[in-house]
């Protein structure tokens, strides 16, 4: 999660269900990402991390704990990040509204409700970061702690945690140290 909005209902997220299998949504929602950036003149500009971001969603889709829903994937889009779990044989996704998600065929637009309980309790590999750390974010005693890689401390508002309890920075998903 990236924005500040997690006591605005009706945000910039948007959510889906979607039965086909996480290796085709996951790439072709990537796809739609990596075209909406393009240079001013229609080019595609993909970039080299666009590139590695496709080779990390390759690599993590080839695992068995996110195959069979164990973890989900996470992956950066514009406002919101875009988390991907299996569940119940259907994909449920977390995503953000401001992308053309239109051609993608067989995403089912559902409550964000709906979605947002349901993978709650889950935890995403980020394909920015190589960490499995939680959907849900923190704000407590959040002052205690600082990102040293992320360039602006105000940028530090809430945090996710890995399955041992680490703290990781909401932008970029670095592993939070206390301060002194
Ligand atoms: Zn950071």
């Amino acid at each position: 999660m990236k924005t500040r909005n997690s006591l605005i209902s009706n945000s910039s997220s948007a959510s889906f269900i979607c039965t086909r299998s996480i290796k085709e949504i996951a790439l072709d929602m990537w796809k739609v990402v990596m075209d909406e950036s393009r240079d001013y003149d229609g080019k595609k500009t993909y970039s080299r991390g666009h590139n590695l971001i496709l080779s990390k969603i390759k690599k993590a889709l080839k695992k068995p704990e996110v195959l069979n829903g164990t973890i989900g994937i996470c992956f950066p889009s514009c406002n919101e990040d875009t988390y991907i779990i299996v569940k119940d044989g259907a994909c449920w996704i977390a995503t953000c509204w401001n992308h053309d998600w239109n051609n993608i065929d067989g995403l089912c637009p559902q409550n964000e409700g709906i979605v947002e309980n349901k993978i709650e309790n889950d935890f995403f590999l980020m394909m920015e970061g190589n960490s499995v750390i939680s959907y849900k974010t923190y704000t407590d005693n959040i002052e205690d702690f600082e990102c040293k890689k992320c360039k602006h401390p105000e940028d530090l508002w809430a945090y996710h945690i890995d399955r041992d309890g680490n703290k990781y920075c909401s932008w970029k998903h670095h592993k939070l140290t206390k301060k002194k």
